[in-house]
């Protein structure tokens, strides 16, 4: 299956974490970790909507500073910054480093939702308060569940924490509703003209209104919403990525993670060490390509994308991959779609 998500790795994979996920023919992307976006340009960054952190550690989270500046003066693009307890407070020492006496002319529109064990904290920062952050509201949430959902997009974000040496790291999942689409060839046939009262028939069958619902053509005519669903839509499945990074190699990790990340179509995952260094991985709380490849085995995804090595196997990366497609197997495993220096401007 082609799939509606361009999924862009902005870096090589001993750069600091950042994926770029960018539904097809929509002017949105969200991204997965904050690490180095030096090569992301102020446009694309202009598009993401969400920002997913897994954690603070610097790695994943100075490129928080570029995507901030980019956002200054742009109140109509709200950003949304989603990572674990304590985010708020270390988004608010980001601003605070900076001067801000010609504040009015910098509004920002930016919330940040905090994911707890057992609940979702949503944090605002109000110019006129300095950026200092208030918390706005607080609901029950448990694993593994929606924790954001861009409804006209039809995208919807689940989180599941795992450990990372003793602290928090979050694994992320991004689902596309499926796809309604036109048959062309059916319209013809019917003798019916596009326009947009499609649309609307589409929108219908989205919210599920009674099959026996008169559904007005153009021409004056009108048929019921069943008829027209069957004779003239098809679907397609949506798209589905998940990205996770810096998780220690324990069973209870690598079951959580196959079963969150389970048929997804991309699974973006670290391979931070080679299977020679496990005691490494072991006491840094990350995972080595053995368990990688064998979380990968058990997720199933449609390919296997492996980001974040430890930067000390620069220009060695070619040996990682070569472990991780042996432990992987028959998962495929394949880069992400490089960015596009022409797409990306
Ligand atoms: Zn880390
Ligand atoms: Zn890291």
């Amino acid at each position: 299956m082609k799939g509606s998500f361009l999924v862009e790795l902005p870096n090589p994979p001993c750069g600091d974490p950042a994926v770029i996920v960018r539904p097809r023919n929509r002017g949105l992307a969200v991204l997965a970790e904050a690490g180095d976006l030096s090569r992301v340009s102020p446009r694309r960054l202009l598009s993401v909507r969400v920002a997913l952190v897994s954690h603070f550690h610097v790695d994943h989270a100075y490129g928080l500073a570029r995507l901030l500046r980019v956002r200054l003066g742009h109140p109509e693009r709200p950003l949304s910054i989603l990572g674990p307890p304590g985010s708020a407070a270390r988004v608010a020492h980001h601003l605070a480093g900076y001067l801000w006496n010609l504040l009015p002319a910098y509004p920002l529109d930016l919330a940040v939702l905090e994911v707890h064990r057992d609940r979702l904290e949503t944090w605002t920062f109000p110019r006129e308060a300095g950026f200092d952050p208030v918390r706005a509201g607080s609901r029950p949430w448990s694993a593994g569940e929606a924790v954001f959902e861009i409804e006209e997009e039809g995208l919807l974000v689940r989180c599941l924490p795992l450990d990372h040496g003793g602290t928090t790291s979050l694994a992320w999942r991004i689902d596309e509703e499926e796809g309604l689409h036109v048959d062309p060839d059916a319209l013809a046939r019917a003798g019916l003209a596009p326009g947009p009262w499609l649309g609307e028939l589409k929108r219908l069958v989205r919210e599920g209104a009674p099959p026996g619902s008169l559904v007005e053509l153009p021409g004056g005519r009108s048929a019921p919403l069943g008829d027209l669903e069957r004779e003239l839509l098809f679907r397609t499945p949506g798209d589905t990525v998940a990205v996770a990074c810096d998780l220690s190699p324990t069973e209870e990790n690598v079951g959580a993670l196959a079963r969150f990340a389970r048929n997804v179509r991309t699974l973006v995952l670290e391979a931070y060490y080679r299977a020679a260094d496990a005691a490494l991985a072991r006491e840094h709380g990350h995972l080595a390509t053995p368990e990688a490849g064998r979380l990968a085995r058990e997720a199933a995804p449609g390919r296997l994308v492996p980001f974040h090595f430890s930067p000390r196997y620069e220009g060695k990366e070619g040996l990682l991959l070569d472990e991780l497609r042996r432990f992987a197997a028959p998962v495929p495993v394949s880069s992400a779609t490089p960015l596009d220096p022409c797409s990306n401007g």
